[in-house]
């Protein structure tokens, strides 16, 4: 017995001297090969990845990086996560439609075939994903080519420049400019705009498509109809796509109003747009999110979709159809999920906007979404030499900030492409999603931190 396992182990350790040889030999031969596929040529850094780490590395006491909410989802829409699990005999821990489970479907028709002012088919008008991430990989790779050009407003949720480049195309860029402002009057993200003479100029034979985001990623900039209007007129005028990322449709603050540019006149039929039922719900781990569309584009995104994902997890999209469902039949009335998160979160972002004013940063205050982003230029801190001289100040600051102060946050050069970050390297991208007691944690760790002297 002892002698045939040693046997065995023998045979095993032959086969994989044997498959390591052969390894070396083939990776030898791959060497003189290109390795990565030209696709993803330059676009390895991530700026997730790069302060996640840090966090991790580092004793952080107030996390305000990441966007996600560290209070729970409500406890509906958990009951209905637990009940999914059991429904229908455990059935639903299993394959589900792959285009989006039917109940969820069914239901983000009736729920926003209103706000679209259009009959939405759930089956042709509907693409459930795995979050808004998936979302906007299946509409850039279906829609975008070799050759296409994309324009993306600065600042910009990051993973749109990498996704344009990942399709073939070639992102333009054109940044949102801070109009004049009267003095002491402090400054809101809808003060930050559009030039419509340096829009127009964007376009050209070659471009495919236009990405917006509205409530914005990182600013929380809402566009105002009259800009979303000037937008459609140009793209209709150009024949060109919208790509839209409604990830935090419902957060809007003061009565700003969202409005869907695919409900404007001429472009429900070039447009795409995509939420999420991460930041609808407070639920950002179960990442489903969705795109919406006319067939004639949709199709193409199921086309990606079934040769990639395919299925979504089953039991998160019932819990977000029932969600979905108690939102529908309570629309608009107080006791709506959809009424009192932004309530809430509106509080949330009042007493941050005084933390930072009092301690000399420039709140830019958010009209919508999760992030308030804040002018540093006139914060005094003794940063060491760079390592690398290219690192915008910005990226210094955070790193400062993380290893000294136990306060992560984002640095907002990470939204602007390489040719506009020396712009925009004094601002740092906070996220206010959080419980009451997180953002007193911040707020003592401010006050303490003597910033302007
Ligand atoms: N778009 C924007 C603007 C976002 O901020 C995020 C998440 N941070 C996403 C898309 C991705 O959303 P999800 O988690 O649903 O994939």
């Amino acid at each position: 017995m002892f002698r045939r396992a040693s046997l065995i182990l023998h045979q095993h350790f032959l086969q994989k001297k044997n498959f390591t040889v052969c390894g070396l030999y083939l990776n030898k031969a791959a060497m003189s090969k290109q390795i990565h596929a030209r696709r993803i040529e330059g676009i390895d850094k991530n700026v997730w990845v790069e302060f996640t780490q840090l966090v991790v590395e580092h004793k952080v006491n107030v996390n305000l990086g990441q966007g996600f909410p560290d209070f729970s989802p409500p406890e509906f829409a958990k009951e209905y996560f637990k009940d999914a699990l059991f429904e229908s005999g455990g059935m639903l821990n299993q394959y589900t439609r792959a285009f989006g489970h039917p109940l969820l479907v069914k239901v983000l028709a009736q729920f926003f075939s209103k706000l679209f002012g259009q009959d939405l088919d759930a089956n042709l008008n509907i693409l459930v994903t795995v979050g808004a991430y998936q979302a906007l990989f299946c509409t850039f790779q279906a829609l975008i080519d070799e050759g296409d050009e994309v324009i993306v407003i600065e600042p910009f949720f990051d993973c749109y420049e990498p996704m344009v480049k990942m399709a073939g195309g070639t992102p333009v860029f054109i940044p949102l400019r801070l109009k004049s402002l009267k003095e002491g009057v402090p400054l809101s993200s809808g003060d930050w705009m559009l030039d419509p003479e340096e829009l127009a100029a964007k376009f050209t034979a070659k471009t495919k498509a236009i990405v917006i985001n509205s409530p914005n990623n990182p600013l929380g900039k809402v566009y105002k109809k009259q800009e979303l209007e000037m937008i459609a007129e140009l793209c209709i005028k150009n024949n060109v796509l919208c790509f839209s990322d409604e990830v935090y449709e419902w957060l809007v603050y003061d009565g700003t109003e969202h409005i869907r540019i695919a409900s404007l006149p001429g472009m429900w039929d070039r447009t795409i747009s995509i939420g999420s039922a991460g930041k609808t719900f407070s639920a950002t781990g179960w990442k489903v999110g969705w795109a919406f569309g006319p067939d004639h584009l949709l199709r193409h995104l199921r086309t990606v979709h079934q040769n990639s994902l395919y299925h979504c997890p089953t039991v998160a999209q019932e819990a977000v159809a029932q969600s979905f469902q108690k939102e529908f039949e309570r629309f608009s009335e107080p006791e709506s999920y959809f009424v009192q998160l932004p309530q809430q979160l509106s509080l949330k972002r009042d007493q941050l906007v005084r933390c930072l004013t009092a301690v000399g940063m420039k709140p830019i205050v958010p009209e919508g979404g999760y992030f308030l982003i804040a002018d540093i230029s006139g914060v005094k801190v003794d940063l060491p030499e760079p390592s690398d001289r290219d690192e915008p100040y910005d990226f210094r600051f955070v790193k400062w900030m993380i290893k000294n102060k136990g306060f992560a946050t984002i640095p907002v050069s990470a939204f602007y492409s390489s040719q506009n970050k020396k712009h925009f390297s004094h601002f740092i991208r906070f996220c206010f999603a959080k419980k009451d007691d997180t953002l007193i944690a911040a707020e003592k760790i401010l006050q303490s931190w003597n910033l302007t002297n």
